[in-house]
């Protein structure tokens, strides 16, 4: 459906289209009668020359089946392999394919007999079913014609009603259409980003599709309106019965994700607009859709990642009212295979929690973003996850083998019995590396020479503090506060905050943890905070900037730090602190805070600690007037060495291009070691570089012995503590400093290996 709405003309043509194409689908002609129509249809509506429909044969050929406008003695007599030309083009990729100069095109492959020379254009979509290539459906133009997306979307909407003619064996006779679908069915590979890590091995389940709406148009808007009413009430039913699930209620972020879409149920401006499309005279399920396209559109074409977020919500939300509408939410209940590898577009947060969390192996996804909601709840439930995926969906269905390796975001579907063999192996050596790591969750991280490391965890979920009896880790070194703020559609209120850090401060049962006070900003977007656009978020309005601008948000969780610690010790530590000034300033509000406990008659924390994450270079150059005032530094090395390189650290581009192990950063961070010792503060460093083994060594041979880690880095680096002379690696070290190397990380790893470190 186009989302631009009843009174657009475009939107107007593609209703005609498909009232047009259900005609002739319910017309009583012979398949090749009805596949002549709809070239015909296709080729007017569209307003093109030429319309051609192939269809994929046994042994991956693609036949003209029908015409209009190219020669009609071609129909069943011109042949292209899949890959040949723009039409094998159209089936190797599964993808559109949209060209005003076809002809300047490297794979266009002209055939005589068809007499296409005449036409520059040409547009192709994939005939697709349950993601096999069926065929291809192409229109041509003799002028130069940029085919817009829209004209993509009313050629696509069309090859969806002929892949079921296809697969319904119409065409070409069952045993045909089933060989060609196995046939198609080869084995593939694709890369994507890992986004919650794991290994493992199963069988694909292709999360429900969307609701397919047949009854676009209603002349009752009263009938509709009650439709839509009833079917809203039947979803709060079943959200408010989600909430009172045993295990969601015990999850604190579950119920969070549950009760933000139980909001959005409520949201008036949604149920407004649904209305108003009833009374223009669609029906309830129209409507509902075409108000999630319009939402859609809005927020896809905004920059926002927080607004793409939202969107998932409500694609959630429509998606469960459309069954609702259509089939009375009868099938909510997914029988799941073993060992389920849930395959989607995108995938809400309440959607994953649907499905039975031990059935699910693994969730890939052909969008998906590190900060999106269910990336968030995969990571607490200890699900891999991998994203961006790009053309899973035409190429998997359910029922095929599928292999995830959300360790390097590859997935392997399909996979042959050399593939299957090589995974299980690298399955079974992860195994025996984990269970080695988790015979040494009891043992000290102490280096072969007697130097004591300490190894903390990184969360930012009430789940990860189980992560800490599992691991055997000291304590928390870097708690990000700001991930329970963005699961959450409402500023938590100072309670809200008060309950959720005691229980962290009594699940982690008198182990140390540092609180990071609010990083947001950035790419880490709360829904309740609106900052506008900035040409470079990670330089902006983000983390410490904010607080200071907006005193009252930092204000109100250093009160509920405060009230949630009792008499026990308080870490806090303050992020992308630029200047001695902004500390001061942060120290000030918190002392008004404790002030204010004091003159409440609160118990205030017996031992207070202060720190800063060292993130912004200039920071370092201020150490004679930092350290004095701070307890402990936490070396932020993520954003510290985007900045020192000036690379983001987001941007795929700029990935390998500056390692953390060059020895600019090396020097960099030996002086800070350096400074730090000779004032008797407490260094860590909590960056992705604490959790990788040999970027951890480096840091030991600097000085270092306080790093802090998300669950799976604790294991491998406390290994490669345990395998470690520090005093000899370090001298080895010293000397590479200077060199001028980029990365002196070849240099290591040769090291590690004559000498039995286990990086
Ligand atoms: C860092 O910058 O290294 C850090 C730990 O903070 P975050 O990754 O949350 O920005
Ligand atoms: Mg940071």
């Amino acid at each position: 459906m186009n989302p631009a709405g009843p009174k657009n003309p475009a939107w107007i043509g593609s209703r005609r289209l498909l009232r047009q194409l259900r005609d002739i689908m319910a017309g009583q002609g012979a398949a090749q009668e009805r596949l002549d129509q709809i070239a015909v249809l296709i080729a007017r509506e569209l307003v093109a020359e030429v319309c051609s429909i192939y269809v994929r044969r046994a042994g991956d050929v693609l036949e003209l089946f029908a015409t209009e406008g190219l020669r009609a003695d071609a129909v069943h007599s011109t042949r292209l392999m899949v890959g040949e030309g723009l039409v094998g083009l159209v089936a190797a990729q599964a993808m559109p394919v949209a060209l005003a100069d076809a002809q300047s095109h490297p794979l266009f492959a002209y055939r005589p007999e068809t007499g296409e020379e005449r036409y520059s254009s040409l547009m192709g979509v994939p005939i697709l079913r349950g993601g096999r290539v069926l065929g291809v459906l192409v229109i041509q133009n003799q002028t130069q014609r940029n085919y817009d997306d829209e004209e993509v979307e009313t050629l696509e909407t069309t090859a969806m009603v002929l892949a079921e003619m296809v697969a319904g064996g119409e065409i070409l006779g069952l045993d045909e259409a089933r060989y060609d679908s196995e046939s198609a069915a080869l084995p593939g590979r694709l890369e994507g980003v890992p986004l919650s890590p794991g290994l493992t091995m199963g069988t694909a389940l292709v999360h429900r599709q969307r609701v397919t709406i047949e009854r676009m148009l209603s002349d009752n808007a009263g009938r509709e309106e009650e439709r839509f009413r009833v079917a809203l009430e039947a979803l709060h039913i079943q959200l408010d019965a989600a909430l009172e699930r045993p295990d969601v209620s015990a999850a604190g972020e579950h119920r969070d994700v549950l009760e933000t879409f139980r909001m959005f149920a409520d949201d008036r401006g949604w149920m407004r607009r649904i209305n108003e499309a009833i009374s223009l005279g669609f029906s309830a399920e129209a409507a509902v859709q075409r108000v999630q396209d319009e939402s859609q559109k809005r927020m896809v074409q905004s920059n926002s990642a927080l607004l793409r977020e939202r969107l998932l919500d409500f694609e959630e939300l429509t998606n469960r009212l459309l069954r609702q509408l259509v089939d009375g939410g009868s099938d909510d209940s997914i029988q799941l295979p073993e060992n389920t590898i849930l395959v989607a577009q995108s995938l809400g947060p309440a959607e994953l929690l649907n499905y039975e969390p031990g059935v699910l192996k693994a969730v890939i996804l052909e969008e998906g973003s590190a900060n999106a909601h269910a990336t968030i709840v995969a990571r607490a439930l200890g699900i891999p996850l991998i994203g961006r995926l790009t053309g899973l969906l035409s190429r998997i269905e359910t029922g095929d083998d599928v292999l995830v390796d959300a360790e390097n975001g590859v997935v392997y579907l399909r996979p042959g019995d050399e593939v299957t063999a090589n995974f299980e192996m690298a399955l079974a050596a992860r195994g025996v590396r984990l269970e080695a790591y988790r015979s040494l969750r009891d043992t000290p991280a102490l280096t072969r020479d007697g130097t004591k490391v300490s190894l903390l965890l990184n969360a930012g979920l009430l789940a990860d503090t189980n992560h800490l009896k599992e691991t055997g880790a000291e304590g928390i070194g870097l708690y990000r506060t700001e991930i329970p703020f963005m699961v959450r559609a409402t500023y938590p209120d100072v309670a809200t905050q008060t309950a959720f850090y005691t229980r962290v401060f009594d699940e982690v049962d008198g182990k140390p943890v540092v609180f990071r006070t609010l990083d947001i900003g950035g790419d880490k977007a709360l829904p309740y905070l609106q900052s506008g656009t900035e040409e470079n978020p990670a330089m902006g309005w983000r983390a410490t900037r904010i607080a200071l601008d907006r005193p009252i948000m930092l204000r109100h969780q250093l009160r509920a730090l405060i009230a949630a610690c009792g008499g026990r010790e308080l870490s806090v530590m303050f992020p992308m602190i630029a200047q001695v000034s902004e500390l001061e300033a942060m120290r000030r509000l918190l002392d008004m805070e404790l002030a204010r406990a004091s003159r409440a008659g609160q118990t205030v924390p017996t031992n207070l600690r202060i720190g800063v994450m060292l993130e912004v270079p200039a920071l370092a150059m201020q150490f004679k007037n930092l350290l004095p005032r701070v307890d402990f530094l936490s070396v932020g090395s993520n954003d510290l060495v985007q900045f020192l390189f000036a690379a983001d650290r987001g941007n795929p581009r700029m990935e390998g291009r500056y390692d953390v192990l060059a020895p600019a950063v090396l020097n960099f961070l030996k002086r800070v070691a350096d400074e730090c010792r000779a004032n008797g503060t407490h260094l860590t460093v909590c960056g992705e570089m604490a959790g990788d083994p040999v970027a951890a060594m480096a840091l030991l041979g600097l000085g270092y012995e306080r790093l802090s880690m998300s669950a799976a880095g604790i294991g491998p680096v406390k290994a490669m503590v345990r395998s470690l002379s520090l005093g000899e690696f370090a001298a080895y070290q010293s000397r590479l400093l200077h060199s001028s190397v980029p990365s002196i990380r070849r240099h290591l790893h040769a090291y590690a290996r004559d000498h039995g470190v286990e990086v």
